[in-house]
């Protein structure tokens, strides 16, 4: 179990989330509807959730004919402080 490095309280381990709003005026979705249906479901769109990803540069480069900056993903993860709500974020492969 880890501390809180603000008050010593208890963090809990979690992870970061976006909300993303996926538009319903999607003609793909649109088209899967029926407009005899009576159900105006165009409006409602939905919400997807997506995990927040970090990024850095390796300064490695990468590619044979074009050189490019070679970038590595990591999942981002955290722990909150039961306590007084302290958020600590870290990043690992
Ligand atoms: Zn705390």
């Amino acid at each position: 179990m880890s501390e809180c490095p603000k008050c010593g309280g208890e963090m809990i381990q979690g992870e970061a989330y976006v909300s993303v709003n996926v538009p319903a005026s999607n003609p793909m979705m649109r088209g899967m509807m029926s407009p005899m249906s009576g159900m105006n479901l165009g409006d409602v769109g939905m919400t997807q959730e997506e995990r927040i990803k970090w990024r850095e540069k390796t300064g490695e480069k990468k590619g044979f004919l074009i050189k490019s900056d070679e970038v590595r993903t990591m999942a981002v993860t955290g722990r909150r402080c039961l306590g007084c709500g302290y958020i600590e974020l870290y990043a690992r492969k």
